[in-house]
């Protein structure tokens, strides 16, 4: 039983604390980083063993989906700041919003079906979810992050994907409840690779 857990949007003020409880149960995760956040923090994620990926460099819809080229030239910003931090070519995204969002309709039809092709013709794995934690919806609790969290990992036998955003305090706050009752209940918690289970979503642009 396999838990991916996923963080969006950092890193921030959060994180630090976030890698402090993954380190202390020995689990990986998966970063989505932006441009955003301190250099020193994509460094401790890389160094710690974690999965650092791309989730554009603004996170700006009207730009990012602006265009394919936007879309391009704004990746390609935040994966020149991962390769200048760690050395690293990062080859995994997550769109902003996810390959499902209609939000990008606004700006350009159809260009979630071309950028999802398009991506992977340029080597990238791109990833959604499985597992919404809601903390980026109505959820303000650690409470419900972690009720949701928990209720969402036992039903994906291919792997739970579960997306939090290590810029929300009360959302890191449940992670190590989360670990406790993962490890428990016999679930391991791995970083994503490039051909782990994506969890894709349909897409609607
Ligand atoms: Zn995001």
């Amino acid at each position: 039983k396999i838990v991916y857990l996923t963080f969006d949007d950092g890193p921030g003020a959060y994180t630090a604390k976030l890698l402090d409880v993954l380190k202390k149960y020995d689990a990986k995760a998966t970063f989505f980083v932006t441009c955003v956040g301190d250099d020193s923090l994509i460094k401790r994620e890389y160094d710690e063993g974690h999965t650092v990926a791309l989730h554009t460099c603004t996170h700006n819809y009207a730009k990012v989906y602006a265009s394919d080229a936007a879309f391009f030239s704004d990746l390609d910003t935040v994966k020149a700041r991962v390769k200048r931090i760690t050395g690293y070519d990062a080859n995994m995204i997550r769109f902003p919003g996810g390959s499902s969002n209609a939000i990008s309709a606004r700006y350009s039809s159809g260009i979630m079906s071309r950028l999802t092709k398009e991506v992977q013709n340029r080597g990238y794995a791109y990833f959604d979810w499985n597992v919404s934690s809601g903390d980026a919806g109505g959820t303000t609790s650690s409470d419900a992050v972690y009720r949701n969290v928990v209720a969402g990992m036992g039903k994906f036998a291919s792997g739970a994907v579960v997306l939090q955003h290590d810029i929300k305090g009360f959302s890191v706050d449940a992670v190590e409840r989360i670990l406790q009752y993962g490890q428990e209940h016999g679930f391991v918690f791995e970083k994503l690779t490039p051909t782990s289970y994506a969890a894709h979503h349909g897409i609607n642009n």
